[in-house]
């Protein structure tokens, strides 16, 4: 388990905040991927002091149950959006849905020297290498990690990747490789589910020939969904895709 304290915090478009965390625990982070899941703990409103389970990784969710619940924090899953082994410093780039979960609206207002907890989780983008392309896909919630697995991709690259974002204000310019073409989908209808476009877009996309790796997440039912098409009507093998359920509409995370 690995204390932090918010260094900064600054919007990095109009849906998202980056909050940059640091600290000498963070010596102890070991960086495993481009989309390297991280736990956060937070304070909840009131309690005056962040108190985390300290136990080993196996066993960390029964403890984190047992805590009473004027000290259980809160905890969330979020993506390492960039790790400087030299600064100490993690950044994590929170959505500011409109929900409000606890850890959005956390986000939202943190200021320098909030406390955080944070428990390094394992990746899942693992490309096979003799794809001969890729097929990134994700809603807001999944920019993060796709964007740091397109920048930080190799050079020679193929991709087509299809971001959903709520609005027009949340597309960003991307440094990718040459091969790599960035498609933003941002919502024209404010009530509709995060995800719907982009399952329905790649759905009708015409796509490159060759075999594909694809790599999918957001709200549940686009992984599911698409991957559900993807084996069904364009014949990807069910090991050349990574879907990941990152959250679900309507169901908050467990308190
Ligand atoms: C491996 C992994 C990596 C993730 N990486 C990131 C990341 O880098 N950045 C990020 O923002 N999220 C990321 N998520 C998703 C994040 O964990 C969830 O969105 C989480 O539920 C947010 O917590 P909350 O406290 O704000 O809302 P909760 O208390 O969990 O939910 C409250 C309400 O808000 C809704 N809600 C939750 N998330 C969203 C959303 N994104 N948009 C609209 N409504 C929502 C819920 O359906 C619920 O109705 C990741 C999830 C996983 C599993």
């Amino acid at each position: 388990m690995i204390r932090a304290r918010v260094v900064r915090a600054e919007r990095t478009t109009d849906h998202f905040v980056t909050v940059t965390v640091g600290g000498p625990d963070l010596a102890r982070f070991e960086f495993l991927g481009l989309d390297q899941c991280v736990r956060v703990f937070l304070r909840r409103p009131g309690q005056e002091r962040l108190t985390l389970p300290d136990s080993d990784p196996d066993s960390w969710y029964p403890e984190y149950r047992e805590m009473a619940e004027d000290v259980r924090p809160y905890v969330r899953n979020y993506t390492m959006r960039r790790f400087d082994p030299e600064a100490l410093e993690l950044d994590i780039e929170f959505v500011a849905h409109d929900d409000g979960g606890p850890a959005s609206s956390w986000a939202v207002s943190a200021s320098e020297g909030d406390e955080v907890g944070l428990y390094p989780e394992g990746i899942y983008y693992l490309p096979s290498t003799d794809a001969d392309w890729h097929l990134l896909v994700g809603d807001e919630s999944a920019v993060p990690a796709l964007l740091s697995i397109v920048e930080q991709a190799p050079r020679d690259l193929r991709a087509q990747v299809y971001l959903e974002v709520p609005s027009p204000r949340d597309v960003r310019p991307v440094q990718a490789p040459p091969g790599v073409e960035v498609h933003w989908l941002p919502r024209e209808d404010a009530h509709a589910t995060p995800g719907r476009l982009a399952l329905e877009t790649v759905r009708s996309a015409t796509l490159p020939e060759g075999r594909p790796y694809c790599w999918v997440a957001g709200e549940n039912a686009l992984p599911t969904g698409l991957r559900r098409t993807l084996v069904k009507e364009r014949s990807v093998p069910k090991d050349d895709i990574t879907f990941v359920g990152y959250w679900r509409a309507g169901v908050g995370g467990i308190d």
